[in-house]
């Protein structure tokens, strides 16, 4: 039995809950070691990254937006000052009513949102956009390069020996009242941090998951020097690598997790065609599962029969906003013994 990492946490998954829990206990001083299968496609490899303030249908403010989002700009500054590299693109967001319904709607709800709208009002250009409806511009958001984050993350975890390719089969963790073995080594604790995979495993597969597929398109088309991120039943944002992508369509009863159903396509091209003045080109579609817990809670902590087996899941379709503030939380939670608030505490009554 090798002993060298006795005192260290193995986290499984580097998606953006994995390397956002891998960051901040090396921020504190902590040994991981990472183990992920470095899929092509997963959920935090296409995600588009994005903050928005005021989102959905009832164009309210994101649950806990202001506090994570502290916690989130400063968590990607501080990484991206180690990189050495540009992660988070401050953006501003317009949101172009797509009903009739919306305008009246945001009018009895702009007063509350004042602190995320711009002062200045711009909308977008007609010659690119279709606006029959009018819509506002909203402040403080932006999007994360995902792809690079993890990749150059992944690269800095390889150089200090804290990361390893592979798959980690169920019945390769060992859990016992002092830690955990894997693989003839032992850890302190192991923390999942697996996506919406987790549902199909034995420690985890009580979680209420409702997870949805979600897929995104990359596409070429004119939309003059507009730099901002625009929501038109679609968003569509013009990526640092200078594509652009729209997204993204929601299917919680899917087979394949990484198909692009036709369906689905046709859905976005459709949407597109009602944002956009001019013709556009499609270039590739990509597909993957957000793991979403009911309620869109997230649910953090150890697990009810074995110490020290640590879940960390729920991101949904905010893990960019989400997972600094949380990992945060659940750093604390396991090195000081600060409570987990009951709503999401893994132990708590789900
Ligand atoms: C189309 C789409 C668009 C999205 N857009 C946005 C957006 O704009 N903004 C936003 O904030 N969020 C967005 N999301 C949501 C975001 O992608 C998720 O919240 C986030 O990626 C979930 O991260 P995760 O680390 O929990 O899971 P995952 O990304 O699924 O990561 C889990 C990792 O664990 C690995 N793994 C699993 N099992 C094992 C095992 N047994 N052994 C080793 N490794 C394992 C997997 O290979 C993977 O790398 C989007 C998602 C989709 C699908």
């Amino acid at each position: 039995m090798n002993t060298e990492n006795a005192a260290a946490t193995l986290i499984i998954g580097q998606g953006l809950a994995g390397t956002a829990m891998a960051w901040t206990l090396i921020e504190r001083g902590k040994r991981v070691l990472i183990v992920d299968r470095d899929e092509p496609v997963t959920s935090s490899k296409i995600a588009a990254g994005l903050l928005t303030p005021i989102t959905g249908m009832r164009l309210s403010l994101s649950r806990g937006y202001k506090e994570q989002l502290v916690a989130a700009v400063s968590f990607y500054r501080r990484i991206e000052g180690v990189l050495g590299c540009r992660l988070l693109h401050a953006k501003r967001h317009v949101r172009l009513f797509k009903n009739e319904i919306e305008p009246g709607r945001w009018d009895a709800r702009k007063q509350e949102m004042k602190r995320f709208l711009s002062a200045r009002q711009r909308l977008v250009s007609e010659d690119y956009f279709h606006n029959p409806r009018g819509g506002f511009e909203m402040k403080h958001g932006g999007y994360l390069d995902t792809v690079s984050y993890l990749s150059r993350s992944r690269k800095w975890f390889e150089e200090q020996g804290m990361m390893q390719r592979g798959n980690v089969a169920i019945d390769e963790v060992q859990p016992d009242a002092t830690g955990v073995s894997w693989r003839g080594q032992r850890f302190r604790e192991v923390i999942y941090c697996i996506g919406w995979e987790a549902g199909n495993h034995p420690w985890f597969d009580w979680v209420p998951f409702q997870s949805a597929r979600g897929t995104i398109v990359r596409l070429r088309a004119d939309i003059g020097d507009e730099d901002r991120i625009i929501h038109h039943g679609v968003w569509l944002l013009r990526h640092a690598d200078g594509y652009l992508r729209a997204g993204s369509t929601y299917d919680t009863r899917f087979g394949n997790p990484n198909e692009v159903p036709t369906g689905d396509l046709a859905v976005l091209e459709q949407r597109i065609n009602q944002a956009l003045v001019k013709p556009f080109e499609i270039l590739d579609a990509r597909a993957a599962v957000r793991p979403i817990i009911r309620d869109q809670r997230m649910i953090l902590g150890r697990h009810p029969a074995h110490e020290h087996v640590i879940f960390f899941n729920g991101l949904a379709s905010k893990g960019t906003l989400r997972a600094p503030w949380h990992a945060q939380i659940l750093a604390e939670h396991l090195m000081s013994g600060i409570s987990l608030p009951e709503t999401m505490d893994l132990r708590g009554n789900l």
